[in-house]
């Protein structure tokens, strides 16, 4: 099969991978419709995570199942399904707390490598979720979405208890922070606040249902998101980049009481004790459980009551994968969607 491979930093190459084979009884085969590239795919493209060499590369998927194995029960041959990044067994006392991404056996698909043809998927049950039915062509990207940017933005607003009655800031306006402004709205919250300079992205936000733009960063960020509440910050922060400036931000930007729902991956973050102590806010975040709200997701996917697909502005034969990199990385794509 065809699958992207990283062999440096800024060098992508897509090129013949050998066909995934069942090593388990409980893996599954996936022939991919779509996927994509993700905002953390960026961390090695740029340098700042070390790269195997060749590496493959991708850890979002959907598809249809080609093959199981013998204790695979509930996921079928013919089967479109939607899987995490993580997989998890969903039956560890981790998962049954709604925490998959933590399971005791997780395992990273990205060892895998999902900008491919094909992809095994571990744990198979306990993994993935299959559609009603075969979904129609154009539900696909927005199925793609839950695989990842849609459940990491959805599991950071629940981390940052957004809801009824709540003023949300979300930090990063990438596709998590993105489809975060979409969770937030979705689950209630009355005023959702984007922080965005990039006028395309600040459309997109609208969109899914943002009620302010704050184009200030850092210190100068939170002082807007205070002055926008009274003086007292927001009750919700989703903070969706992983950097020192935007966890920061995100903190700064929270009432005492609130909760900061952190999702970016953590890069050289370092939290001031002290601060911390004194600004009396919640943190809750890590990788998302995705696996957690897949259900609810792709029904109210599969009932279009929300597009998170659109976060796609760009789509590539998965041959030109390099150029969705070099794209997402100089920011001319929000997120790129590679056609298998
Ligand atoms: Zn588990």
């Amino acid at each position: 099969m065809r699958g992207a491979v990283m062999h440096a930093p800024g060098y992508v190459e897509v090129v013949d991978r050998p066909d995934p084979k069942l090593l388990a009884p409980t893996d599954a085969i996936v022939r991919l419709s779509a996927t994509c590239i993700c905002g953390s795919d960026l961390w090695p493209w740029r340098g700042a995570d070390q790269v195997r060499d060749p590496t493959p590369m991708g850890h979002e998927y959907v598809g249809t199942i080609e093959q199981v194995g013998d204790e695979v029960t509930t996921i079928k041959v013919g089967d479109f399904v939607v899987g995490s990044f993580f997989t998890s067994d969903n039956t560890c006392e981790i998962c049954r707390a709604g925490y998959q991404s933590r399971c005791t056996n997780a395992y990273p698909m990205g060892n895998e490598g999902t900008q491919a043809e094909y992809a095994r998927v571990p744990m198979a049950d306990g993994t993935l979720v299959a559609t009603p039915g075969q979904p129609d062509a154009d539900l696909v990207p927005s199925l793609l979405a839950a695989s990842d940017v849609l459940g990491t933005g959805w599991f950071g607003a629940v981390a940052a208890e957004a809801g009824p009655g709540k003023t949300v800031a979300v930090v990063g306006d990438g596709a998590v922070g993105l489809l975060a402004v979409l969770a937030a709205r979705q689950l209630g919250a009355e005023r959702v606040i984007a922080m965005s300079r990039h006028e395309p992205r600040q459309k997109l936000a609208l969109e899914f249902g943002a009620t302010d733009i704050v184009a200030e960063r850092g210190d100068e960020g939170a002082a807007r998101i205070k002055d926008l509440t009274g003086g007292y910050g927001a009750h919700s922060v989703i903070e969706a980049v992983g950097t020192q400036e935007s966890m920061m931000q995100a903190v700064r930007s929270t009432r005492p009481g609130g909760h900061v729902g952190y999702v970016g991956v953590s890069h050289g973050v370092e939290l001031p004790g002290k601060e911390l102590f004194f600004s009396g806010v919640h943190l809750h975040g890590g990788p998302a459980p995705v696996r957690r709200f897949l259900p609810e997701l792709i029904q109210q996917i599969c009932e279009h009551k929300i597009y998170p697909g659109k976060v796609f502005d760009l789509e590539l034969p998965l041959e030109r994968a390099a150029e969705g990199y070099r794209a997402m990385d100089e920011r001319r794509a929000i997120k790129v969607l590679l056609r298998t």
